[in-house]
């Protein structure tokens, strides 16, 4: 085994399947599929093939799925648009855990755009309080922007319930999806959102692609203006992208979530491992409610930074948060809201892929367990 990679929340291997869907098209296929000459308008057919897949995962409708450069992009689109659509109504909800790129669209509109936002808090296990939600709800709102799954803790959030809310407030409703999608089913029509964000480089497809859905007839105004993506995201189609992005939600729709019972049951093993061999730990988020491979765990008295690098000399690799922030040595802002004894219990986040096998867990818990044994001693 040359390394042992579980920081998957993070960002995933290329699948070769998707590798090599791609290539022709980054060799020989290079055509621009806005041109009339078939070299490049024959990549528009491929670029509707990667659609449909994506649409089916959502259960979508083609029209409704917008290409992006990832969910940064998709998610300050979804907001800016919200926002721009409704410029009589100065308030927003979203909650303490949202990942950064929504967290820093929700400050600038604070600071620059005098919008009030209300940020729902968290209990231990991280879960939000839909009253609290209710509550919140203001005539002024237009936007409401709840993630579907954490990337820290991977809690799992009641999207369908703040649907039918936002739907009956008549408030627009954004989620961010990114460490949902492969992991548990998605299906737009049920969920009821508006808008909804995914990355491919956390489903085994490159980095530098992701999707915005917009519900059919929701008004919009683009982020990046051009003729492509039906006028509503312009720039030169990434075509050899798309079609990775493609093949990595058909391998889904073919049996990833078959794959995602593996990882559940990976992840569950792995947790049991943990706590029958190393003594004071704590799990952290909704143990009861998460996404199948995702566990924040921490050790008493063990400091996550040292832990993680010391796990890094034998080749092993997990993460003390979200990629984003771990190179900020602050405690994790998600595990504060969750008021989580951070200093004494510093987490480490270790998050599975469908590659990953019972003697990769079994010889991550062994070294763990030496390692924190030493570490415990000094
Ligand atoms: N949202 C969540 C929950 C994430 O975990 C990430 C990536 O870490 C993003 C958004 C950003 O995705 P991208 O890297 O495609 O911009």
């Amino acid at each position: 085994m040359d390394k042992l990679y579980f920081d998957n929340n993070a960002t995933t291997r290329i699948d070769d399947e998707v590798l090599d869907a791609m290539m022709p098209y980054l060799k020989e296929q290079y055509g621009n599929p806005s041109s009339i000459y078939s070299f490049g308008a024959n990549n528009k057919e491929q670029i509707k093939k990667a659609r449909k897949n994506v649409a089916k995962l959502l259960n979508a409708e083609e029209d409704e799925i917008i290409f992006t450069s990832g969910a940064s992009e998709s998610n300050t689109t979804a907001i800016m648009n919200a926002v721009r659509n409704n410029p009589n109504k100065k308030h927003i909800i979203t909650t303490k855990v949202e990942h950064a790129s929504i967290m820093e669209a929700m400050k600038y509109l604070e600071e620059k755009e005098n919008y009030k936002v209300t940020y729902l808090s968290v209990d231990v296990s991280g879960r939000i309080n839909i009253e609290e939600l209710k509550q919140s709800i203001t005539a002024d709102t237009c936007l409401i922007a709840v993630m579907m799954a954490n990337n820290e803790i991977g809690n799992i959030y009641p999207i369908k319930e703040i649907g039918k809310i936002a739907k009956e407030n008549n408030i627009l409703f954004h989620t961010d999806a990114v460490q949902a999608i492969g992991k548990i089913k998605i299906d737009v029509k049920d969920l009821q959102v508006d808008t909804l964000s995914f990355s491919g480089h956390k489903i085994h497809a490159p980095k530098g692609i992701g999707v915005l859905y917009i519900k059919k007839d929701t008004p919009f105004i683009p982020l990046i203006f051009g003729h492509q993506e039906k006028n509503r995201r312009g720039g030169t189609e990434n075509v050899p992208y798309i079609i990775g992005l493609g093949k990595a939600c058909e391998l889904i729709l073919n049996d990833e979530y078959q794959k995602s019972e593996k990882i559940r049951y990976l992840r569950d093993k792995l947790e049991e491992e943990i706590k029958q061999n190393i003594d004071d730990i704590i799990i952290y988020g909704d143990i009861e409610n998460r996404v199948p491979n995702t566990i924040s765990v921490g050790f008493k008295g063990v400091d996550a930074i040292q832990l993680m690098l010391m796990l890094e000399g034998q080749t092993i690799y997990v993460s003390t948060g979200s990629a984003c922030n771990s190179e900020i040595a602050e405690p994790s802002y998600v595990l504060t809201a969750c008021n989580a004894d951070v200093n004494n219990y510093s987490p480490i986040r270790i998050s599975l892929n469908k590659n990953n096998t019972e003697e990769e867990i079994e010889l991550f818990v062994r070294t763990l367990k030496n390692i924190i044994k030493n570490m415990r001693r000094k």
